[in-house]
């Protein structure tokens, strides 16, 4: 059973428009969007579900994450902000982490990977593949310069036990489970941890505003509608979101988040935000 999970955020993003990006303030300041990840202290050493922007991302953010992300999302880059700097800061050495869990392989959750190149990365088959030759419209979101250094894959298939109405596969063991959830990229999945009070499933990028999962739904504009842009089968991504408020609605137990939200962040976050 995992003893401690630390919710860190590895990258602020500060696109402009905080009204159409968060839904509060003036659409002339800029809108905040983070980069929720988890670390995990096991028995067995650390596991990190999903690792935001990289240190190599950092030091060259254009020729690494594209010119367009750099200078879209805005974000404020600084080495601190880094998932590898925060285990430091942690008391913990890289070689630590032994498993990293990957939500899906996009450009804001997969650039840390270098700086754990000793760790496991378990993530789906179908999003290894989409990744690994990325068509035409997916050359945006996915960065192979984030993976050359060819990490040890765990590759999973989406075939397994049955978790509270969602298919399940064991990422790691009884306590780590990857739920499939696609429909943002083709092999997008979110995590579950079993803790003490029940289960914590970090949902990806299932959905961004915490304001989608109430019964009366509402996404910012822009953030709607860079959801529908990016989605690979949108359909298939609303359906997964109105399975995951039926979960959240239909047990306690469960505590869900998304990737980029931050409210639900500031409200889960057990350290305080990296400045
Ligand atoms: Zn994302």
């Amino acid at each position: 059973m995992a003893y401690r999970i630390h919710h860190i955020n590895t990258l602020t993003m500060c696109p402009p428009g905080r009204a159409l990006v968060n839904g509060n303030g003036s659409v002339f300041s800029a809108g905040r969007i983070i980069c929720h990840c988890l670390l995990i202290e096991t028995e067995g050493g650390l596991i990190l579900v999903d690792t935001g922007i990289g240190s190599a991302d950092v030091a060259d953010p254009v020729a690494r994450l594209g010119w367009e992300f750099a200078h879209i999302t805005r974000p404020q880059l600084d080495q601190k902000h880094t998932a590898v700097a925060q285990v430091a800061r942690l008391g913990f050495k890289t070689s630590d982490v032994r498993h990293i869990v990957m939500t899906h392989l996009d450009v804001d959750h997969a650039g840390g990977l270098p700086d754990f190149p000793d760790a496991q990365v378990h993530v789906f088959h179908a999003e290894h593949h989409a990744a690994s030759q990325p068509l035409w419209d997916d050359r945006f979101r996915y960065k192979p310069v984030q993976w050359a250094h060819a990490p040890k894959w765990v590759i999973h298939r989406p075939i397994g036990e049955r978790w509270l109405g969602f298919d399940s596969v064991k990422a790691l063991d009884d306590d780590i489970l990857l739920i499939p959830l696609e429909g943002h990229s083709r092999g997008h999945c979110g995590v579950a941890i079993r803790t003490q009070e029940g289960w914590l499933l970090h949902a990806g990028d299932a959905y961004f505003h915490h304001t989608e999962m109430t019964d009366t739904p509402n996404c910012p504009f822009a953030l709607n509608a860079f959801q529908r842009l990016i989605a690979s089968d949108y359909g298939q991504r609303t359906r997964n979101l109105s399975r995951l408020k039926s979960l959240a609605r239909e047990h306690n137990d469960v505590l869900v988040h998304c990737a980029h939200c931050p409210t639900e962040y500031d409200r889960l976050a057990l350290t305080p935000l990296v400045a």
